[in-house]
């Protein structure tokens, strides 16, 4: 039987864009269509727009302007903050941990490639969080060798939060810039950059109810960072380009909205996460969570069940029955490599692991949908 409502609980993917980030962005795809480059009427109205959006944005994660260098997303945000960091601010070594984003992982493994820096990975505990102490123990002796730490800030397949402050501390005590892949957290909490210990730091807006091909760098004014395109002279010679002004704006709004009401928000998500844990426990006997159970995203439930079906059947029936999450298996054979993150965290090949991600417009409803579906897909 089809169901009559689909739940979308893949939010960690992608959140739908909310009406209020629309309306703010349309005069910018409708009237206000200037370059923002140039210098006549139209011109100044966009300029002002992306001026007005970054001076938001700063305000409202306590920063200076400067420090907020518009560009296309998470992806490109960790790309500009880790080259430069290591063309430009000649950064020789780099210790970060095997559970990062391809975003970050890869373009490290690419430096190191390159032979511009030793990579170092840290080992994990078994909630995926990266252990500070052999972090400690590489700083200590790195023998003044010019070191960035780079750890994300939560995991985005089991949701795992590392303490920033602690990390960022050991990274002052031993003279290591410190970047941190925030896609997930910034934007669901409250962020004071200028006081954090972080040097560099990215978003992307399509995580936080904005549109999608927008984010920010946020870095450190005093770093030697520049650009790694050329081109114009755009984003102060940081990041060549026509500004992307509709999004720019949209992306603004978003965070506006995301931190007014991120206290709330984060009560609901933990409540849908508790509602579906008791779900679970209560049908589903033997089920196993990945990630830390304590210290995690309120947002991030990744689940693994033992069914007599291939990751990928599995993935397609739950589609099937209506529930929109996201996979990540053990396996690593064939073109599907399977999730590094769960591989990494000993996952039993023979479960079926999926990332339920709550987002502010679930409700109750949706964890019962879910357990009509996985009830379906058990009993088949
Ligand atoms: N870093 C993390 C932790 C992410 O979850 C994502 C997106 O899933 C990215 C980076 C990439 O962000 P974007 O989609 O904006 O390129």
């Amino acid at each position: 039987m089809q169901p009559s409502t689909r739940a979308y609980l893949d939010h960690a993917a992608t959140t739908p864009m909310d009406s209020e980030v629309l309306q703010a962005m349309l005069p910018y795809l409708t009237d206000h269509f200037g370059n923002p480059s140039s210098i006549h009427a139209s011109g100044r109205k966009a300029r002002a727009a992306v001026e007005d959006a970054r001076r938001l944005i700063a305000s409202l994660l306590h920063t200076h302007p400067a420090s907020i260098v518009f560009c296309s997303g998470g992806t490109e945000a960790n790309n500009w903050a880790l080259r430069s960091a290591v063309l430009h601010g000649q950064i020789k070594q780099v210790v970060s941990s095997p559970l990062e984003h391809h975003a970050v992982l890869y373009t490290l493994q690419d430096l190191q490639n390159q032979g511009l820096i030793s990579l170092k990975m840290l080992p994990v505990d078994r909630y995926g969080r990266p252990l500070l102490e052999e972090c400690i123990y590489i700083l200590k002796s790195s023998n003044q060798l010019p070191t960035l730490v780079s750890v994300m800030h939560a995991n985005n397949e089991v949701g795992t939060l590392i303490d920033l402050h602690k990390w960022g501390e050991a990274c002052k005590q031993y003279g290591a810039w410190f970047h941190s892949d925030t896609v997930q957290t910034l934007g669901q909490f409250p962020f004071h950059l200028d006081q954090s210990p972080l040097d560099m730091a990215v978003a992307s807006a399509h995580k936080f109810y904005g549109p999608k091909g927008v984010g920010f760098a946020y870095y450190n004014r005093a770093l030697p960072l520049r650009h790694l395109h050329t081109g114009g002279g755009q984003e102060r010679g940081l990041r060549p380009g026509t500004e992307n002004i509709p999004a720019i704006v949209g992306m603004a709004k978003a965070l506006e909205i995301a931190q007014n009401r991120a206290e709330q928000n984060a009560q609901h998500l933990a409540t849908l996460k508790k509602e579906c844990i008791a779900m679970l426990n209560q049908h589903f006997s033997g089920w196993t969570q990945m990630g830390d159970p304590q210290n995690s995203l309120p947002s991030i439930l990744n689940i693994g069940l033992q069914t007599p079906l291939s990751q990928e059947l599995f993935l397609f029936k739950l589609d099937l029955q209506g529930i929109d999450v996201s996979g990540g298996s053990a396996c690593s054979s064939g073109a599907n490599e399977g999730s590094h993150v769960l591989k990494a965290l000993g996952a039993d090949p023979n479960r079926n692991y999926c990332r339920i991600s709550f987002g502010k417009m679930n409700t109750l409803e949706h964890i019962s949908l879910l357990k009509q579906a996985l009830s379906h897909i058990m009993e088949a």
